[in-house]
């Protein structure tokens, strides 16, 4: 299927790419939130750099658009190396990683995003590179084909992932810093749009910014990209200024609702309430009923809905909550079946 790495934030931003690499901040400093997580990451950074050591080997997880390759960038920037990028699909032969890893320089960083999709081979072979910094590569084809060992320098490897419970341990314990990113709450995100505003010479007012915030999802990619799409609707039908009646205007066109859920949030409340009576039911066949990827439903659209309460997991599958139900202006007495089945 060709949507099978629709993430979230693709479909409403298209990869702008240029757009997101504008807006990445830098260092630590122009990071918004997750204080927890870069709090320890500063200091790990800190003390690596007091011993003129390599970072040890990180690993961030958490659903798309939350910060992970920015954080992977602002290591590197903060530890004054140079950041190497690929991702789990594009390495398929050790080959491919033999190149990347002797390539680095001493504390140099390779990035690996979706890491939980690197092959079998590969990731073997990443295992004697991450530990002791050494590989092996093979000389010569056929009979004469012999193995040499290669001395890396020493590196740190940040691996991004959306879904970590698909790492095999072995691999996940080889990283020494494991870090959860956590859906924002909307005044972070309100600064975070509030200075991409800034950057992109955007004039938006406070009610507007809070407006926006409020429906991005927890997401600063999100955030940032239906900012820009606002900014379309402000210059094409108003005075290219953001305040709350074009914000609120664009939005609605959009299909973004008051509480920031989109068309497929609300697909998929509607769908566990109109054909499974509201839940018990299977992710796979949420996902059959309303023809998505039950991967992409797993990792980009329940993590939200379960956090904000609309749906919850239970040993037997997935439940729409009353939240859920008074969201689509349902009565929740169909539910009430499965509410009061512990
Ligand atoms: P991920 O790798 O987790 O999918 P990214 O790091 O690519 O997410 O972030 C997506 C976009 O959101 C980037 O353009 C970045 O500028 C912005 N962004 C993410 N986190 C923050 C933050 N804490 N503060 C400011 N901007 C952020």
């Amino acid at each position: 299927m060709d949507n099978d790495f629709d993430i979230r934030g693709e479909t409403l931003d298209q990869p702008d790419k240029e757009a997101e690499s504008k807006l990445r901040p830098v260092y630590f400093d122009d990071f918004s939130g997750q204080v927890k997580v870069v709090d320890n990451l500063k200091v790990f950074v800190q003390a690596a750099k007091m011993r003129n050591e390599s970072l040890d080997h990180v690993l961030l997880h958490g659903p798309p658009g939350l910060g992970k390759t920015t954080l992977a960038n602002i290591i590197a920037s903060e530890m004054g190396v140079k950041i190497k990028t690929t991702s789990g699909p594009v390495l398929d032969k050790p080959g491919d990683l033999a190149g990347l890893l002797t390539g680095l320089d001493e504390m140099d960083v390779l990035f690996i995003d979706e890491i939980h999709r690197l092959s079998a081979v590969v990731e073997e072979y990443l295992y004697s590179a991450m530990e002791d910094y050494k590989i092996d590569i093979m000389i010569d084809k056929g009979p004469g084909a012999r193995s040499v060992q290669l001395k890396l320098n020493s590196f740190t490897l940040i691996g991004a992932t959306t879904r970590s419970g698909m790492l095999t341990s072995p691999l996940r314990s080889r990283f020494g810093i494991n870090s959860h990113l956590e859906y924002y709450d909307s005044s972070v995100l309100n600064r975070i749009i509030k200075r991409s505003a800034g950057i992109l010479d955007i004039s938006i007012t406070d009610e507007a910014s809070m407006e926006i915030a409020g429906r991005s999802r927890g997401t600063p990619r999100i955030a940032n990209a239906l900012l820009r799409r606002v900014r379309d609707f402000a210059q094409v039908k108003g005075d290219g200024k953001i305040e709350m009646k074009i914000a609120k205007y664009s939005l609605k066109a959009l299909n973004i609702d008051k509480n920031g859920l989109d068309e497929m949030d609300n697909r998929i409340l509607s769908s566990i309430i109109d054909k499974f009576g509201g839940g018990p039911v299977g992710i796979s066949t949420i996902a059959t009923s309303i023809g998505e990827d039950p991967g992409t439903i797993e990792e980009v659209y329940e993590p939200f809905l379960i956090k904000e309460g609309y749906i919850k997991r239970t040993p037997r599958g997935r439940e729409v909550t009353s939240l859920g139900y008074r969201h689509l202006g349902r009565d929740a007495e169909g539910s009430q079946n499965t509410l009061f089945s512990l």
